[in-house]
């Protein structure tokens, strides 16, 4: 049997025989890992990653399932035990060649690939170059007032958050959705599908290439920490902003969920308003989106200003709203093949324009 990671998202190092995630540049971080193995077809097998302890969220290993391809196209998930500090991932192998990740992977050519789609239907733009000389994408759609800015994976390991991207592209510029078509004469969209391309290609967790969590760096962005973040802002700047998300994934908790600007110094009733109608309907529009369980919501003034929500929300005094969809599975609704997924992740994208719709239709 021969495992290696070396490829786009890849990430598995093997020391003394020993499987290890390899930690982010900067040494913080670790938790996404995305291999390849070789050469056991019809051998049931063990894979013990033996730093799963040192991870980010060591707590997420539990009720954990790893998912598994063999034609890098169907995921399906496995079980995993998180035992002594290890992750054991049992499962047979089933063909020569068998791809295991901590998600579903969303590729650096997949992306081009949707920008590929997207032109013709939208205008397509770079904000500016990364640390590793990589473009930073923007897709703008639409010519109405109002201006919705939707950036994903700051946290390049969140892959799911560029799948919730893909979905909603998919809908919003297909011209033969009545919501679509609407939603595109209302308001001018600023999509950003991917803010972390260094990360994702170099299979981090959450850092960029010099290091830096992009979610901790908007109120001090700098060229040679997070040009990512500067870009975002100075085109932020050039357009206003008067809707704004940003979309992760959590590797603890298993349920979807928004995070709310609660905190920031300008909060006021009108917008409290319009983020429990946005919830509401949101949760209306797709049932996996809940509002029971999610992260506590910040007391007034003590927002954590270096992260994107919260920093868009105060600047631009609109509200910034962090998506949150699990690693795991929903637990209101479980899928026992494929946990929380791609397609899932999509559907949830995509049932977006309509608690969206709403929204510009209050402001
Ligand atoms: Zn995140």
């Amino acid at each position: 049997m021969h495992i290696s990671g070396s490829f786009d998202s890849g990430n598995i190092e093997l020391r003394d025989g020993e499987l290890h995630i390899r930690h982010d540049v900067g040494g913080e971080h670790m938790q996404w890992f995305h291999f390849r193995v070789t050469g056991a077809r019809g051998e049931a097998c063990t894979l013990r990653l033996v730093n799963a302890k040192a991870a980010s969220y060591p707590e997420a290993w539990e009720g954990y399932r790893a998912c598994v391809s063999s034609d890098r196209k169907a995921w399906r998930r496995v079980d995993t035990r998180y035992i002594g500090g290890a992750l054991e991932i049992a499962f047979s192998l089933e063909s020569e060649v068998v791809w295991v990740a901590y998600f579903t992977p969303y590729s650096l050519e997949r992306h081009m690939e949707l920008l590929g789609w997207c032109q013709g239907r939208a205008r397509l733009d770079r904000l500016g170059t990364t640390l590793d000389g990589r473009d930073l994408d923007r897709v703008i759609a639409g010519t109405g007032d109002k201006v919705v800015w939707i950036i994903a994976r700051q946290h390049p390991g969140e892959s799911m958050a560029q799948w919730w991207v893909e979905g909603l592209l998919r809908r919003l510029l297909d011209s033969s959705d009545a919501l679509g078509r609407r939603l595109l004469d209302s308001a001018t969209f600023h999509i950003v599908p991917n803010m972390n391309p260094d990360g994702s290609v170099r299979g981090h967790l959450r850092c960029n290439a010099s290091g830096a969590n992009l979610n901790r760096e908007w109120h001090e962005p700098s060229a040679e920490r997070s040009p990512e973040v500067l870009h975002a802002l100075a085109a932020m700047d050039v357009s206003g902003v008067d809707f704004f998300m940003d979309v992760h994934g959590d590797e603890e908790l298993p349920y979807v969920f928004i995070s709310g600007c609660e905190g920031v110094p300008g909060w006021d009733e009108q917008r409290g308003r319009d983020d429990r109608l946005f919830r509401d309907d949101y949760e209306r529009a797709c049932p996996d989106f809940q509002q029971v369980i999610g992260y506590g919501v910040d007391k007034p003034g003590e927002a954590n200003m270096s992260m994107a929500g919260n920093a868009v929300a105060e600047r631009f005094s609109c509200i910034g709203l962090t998506l949150e969809m699990p690693f795991k599975d929903n637990a209101n609704a479980p899928d026992s093949d494929h946990g929380w997924c791609a397609r899932r992740s999509m559907r949830l994208g995509a049932a977006v324009l309509q608690p969206l719709s709403a929204l510009l239709d209050r402001l």
